[in-house]
């Protein structure tokens, strides 16, 4: 069976096949950047790394673009504000975010397009839509996409339209329209206001028809996967199928994937509810950057995440036995022939990890064969049934789970256990052979000093980083 994939257009999960075969065309909504991203925010950006690599180990290529939204309405009045223009202000933000999106391990992907930086592309898409005849220009200039010259609106998110009470605010968009389900694609500049020059007069693009322009820009007009948060799913990614499906009359995109809220201790995550947070605040309480990203990483993305402290400790601490049994398996007595029975686990193991992620990328279930195999594997160690003849098998099936979860690795200044701490062990054990038993002690109390514990085993020393 290969990949299954949860279509939010579809309403079920279905088979993936890329329109060209072998390549994966991608395209996620990125930040707006005028804040720093929440840990909500990384959640989706962290299921979408999921994808990319369980896609890259299925042997597709991928091309995924990643925009970067630099100005709307709270950009514009934030930089009137302080009295910056659009770019000075957004620049230390789109810093950042790819400052989290590394900390957080997140395969970068293959273009990041700014809307700054294609006002063009956004201006030829709202020609071709009014050419058409899908638009209308208020007093004030502004251009709206008229909602009923698209009989498939709706299709994505299931809205009924007919209970959108007139003077319902579908869109943070305020300006006059005709009904309220329409959208700005254009909004003409007030007094004061940083805009563009453009063909359709002086102004700047809405947010929905710069997704559409650079999707279809660095994508084509159609192509495989729009991914995002499911908040993103009405009124934005409904938009931007009427926009782009409207312009093109191809199909937009064949298959819609959207990752679930985070909420905190059971409640939205909300700044007047004292219970938000960006990565450096938790950072900022000593969390490691790994640990972070295995708690995100650790629910299926179609389930609401709820983030907890007591979750992050949980999170360090299956860390730590991963880090305990990868450091077992570097330590593993001498032997030359493998247990076939070990090799077997392993293999089932392997088999359910990678039926689990092409099973629309159910991670509780993938991480689960992995800690069952982890606790199987532990107990032939304690009882001596693992030898080096195993540890190619044994070591390539967990390098194997860190290529997709990449969480063994230590953090940027997390301490590693070096060669030098190899020898100290070596060491210690040449002294208690050689009866010197003072230098013994000396040495283990050197190595504790610097984090790690030797255990006195039926199998030999052992050692453990604390
Ligand atoms: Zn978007």
């Amino acid at each position: 069976m290969g990949l299954r994939l949860y279509d939010t257009l579809q309403r079920e999960t279905v088979d993936f096949e890329p329109l060209d075969p072998g390549r994966v065309r991608i395209y996620t909504c990125g930040p707006t950047v005028h804040d720093f991203a929440h840990i909500g925010n990384l959640r989706t950006f962290l299921f979408e790394d999921l994808l990319r690599r369980v896609l890259k180990r299925r042997g597709y290529d991928v091309v995924q673009v990643m925009n970067l939204t630099d100005v709307d309405d709270k950009i514009i009045g934030k930089a009137v504000e302080t009295g910056v223009s659009i770019g000075e202000y957004t620049d230390p933000y789109k810093r950042a975010f790819f400052d989290d999106l590394a900390a957080m391990r997140i395969d970068p992907a293959e273009e990041y397009p700014a809307a700054t930086d294609h006002i063009d592309a956004m201006v030829g898409l709202i020609e071709r839509l009014r050419d058409n005849g899908h638009t209308y220009t208020t007093d004030d200039g502004s251009i709206y996409f008229r909602i009923s010259t698209f009989p498939d609106y709706g299709k994505l998110s299931r809205v009924d339209l007919s209970e959108m009470r007139d003077g319902a605010r579908v869109d943070s968009d305020e300006y006059d329209k005709e009904s309220p389900k329409d959208f700005a694609l254009w909004k003409a500049a007030k007094p004061d206001e940083q805009a563009w020059d453009t063909a359709l007069g002086r102004g700047r693009p809405g947010w929905h028809i710069e997704c559409s322009a650079m999707s279809m820009e660095y994508l084509g007009e159609s192509f495989d996967i729009h991914t995002g948060g499911v908040d993103n799913v009405f009124p934005h990614h409904e938009n931007e199928i009427a926009q782009s499906e409207a312009a093109t009359g191809k199909p937009f995109v064949r298959y819609w994937i959207h990752a679930e809220h985070l909420i905190v201790d059971g409640q939205k995550m909300a700044k007047s509810l004292g219970n938000f947070y960006t990565l450096r605040d938790l950072l900022d309480r000593g969390y490691r950057p790994r640990v972070i990203r295995y708690l995100l990483l650790s629910v299926h993305y179609r389930s609401q995440l709820n983030f907890t402290f007591a979750g992050l400790d949980q999170a360090a601490a299956a860390l730590e036995r991963l880090a305990d049994f990868a450091d077992r398996l570097e330590q593993l007595p001498a032997g030359d022939s493998p247990n076939d029975e070990l090799a077997g686990r392993t293999q089932q193991a392997a088999t359910e990890f990678d039926t689990a992620l092409d099973d629309d990328l159910n991670s509780s279930r993938a991480l689960a064969a992995v800690f069952e195999w982890v606790r199987d594997v532990n107990r032939a160690l304690d009882s001596g049934q693992a030898t080096t003849a195993d540890r190619d098998q044994l070591g390539g099936f967990l390098k194997s789970f860190d290529s997709i979860y990449d969480v063994l690795t230590p953090d940027p200044g997390e301490a590693e256990i070096g060669a030098d701490i190899e020898a100290l062990i070596a060491a210690r054990e040449a002294a208690r052979k050689a009866g010197d038993y003072a230098r013994a002690d000396a040495i283990r109390e050197e190595l504790a000093g610097r984090g790690v514990v030797l255990e006195d085993t039926a199998q030999g020393v052992r050692w453990k980083k604390v």
